[in-house]
């Protein structure tokens, strides 16, 4: 077994490391860190000591947009090309096509199959599609949705400083 080395108190870029995160669901070691603009996240060590994480998001972020916007940059044209390919009257196209697939139903992740007359609950977490299963009614779809998103996401949000999911709120508003 290998020996973590102890990065608290140690700065990467923007971020200083709190302390260590055990209760994370990947591989590898990984750090509570503080970013100069005040949000928390949950870094891998080792893109911590390689420099490929060097704050919370923001630094890229902020990257983006002085690229974006200086009208000297060969960024700023590919860029806006990129926006207009995507675009449609300012409507993102990526936008519309989330929208249709989920048409079917108001609940996230699930949609209604004409053909067999039942609805489906599918999941997508770090890339991956899950399919969670057939169900005669779309409550029922939106419940093993909604217990999967919970399992998923929540660590996730709770370690960010975010809310977790909440259950009430998915069913009210369908998300
Ligand atoms: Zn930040």
């Amino acid at each position: 077994m290998s020996k973590v080395i102890d990065l608290t108190g140690k700065r990467f870029g923007k971020l200083v490391v709190v302390g260590r995160e055990t209760n994370w669901p990947a591989n590898g070691t990984f750090w509570k860190c503080q970013c100069d603009c005040g949000t928390s996240r949950i870094v891998n060590g080792w893109k911590l000591r390689t420099g490929e994480t060097v704050s919370c998001g923001c630094s890229r972020r902020k990257k983006a947009r002085d690229r974006a916007m200086n009208p000297n940059s060969k960024f700023r044209k590919m860029s806006l090309e990129k926006m207009n390919q995507d675009s449609v009257d300012g409507t993102r196209l990526k936008q519309l096509s989330m929208r249709v697939s989920q048409h079917s139903s108001k609940y996230k992740g699930v949609s209604f199959h004409k053909s067999s007359g039942m609805w489906t609950a599918c999941i997508k977490f770090q890339q991956h599609k899950r399919h969670l299963g057939t169900f005669s009614t779309e409550q029922e779809a939106a419940a093993a949705y909604i217990t999967e998103a919970k399992r998923l996401f929540d660590p996730v949000l709770i370690a960010n400083g975010r809310e977790p999911l909440s259950t009430e709120r998915y069913f009210k508003e369908g998300y």
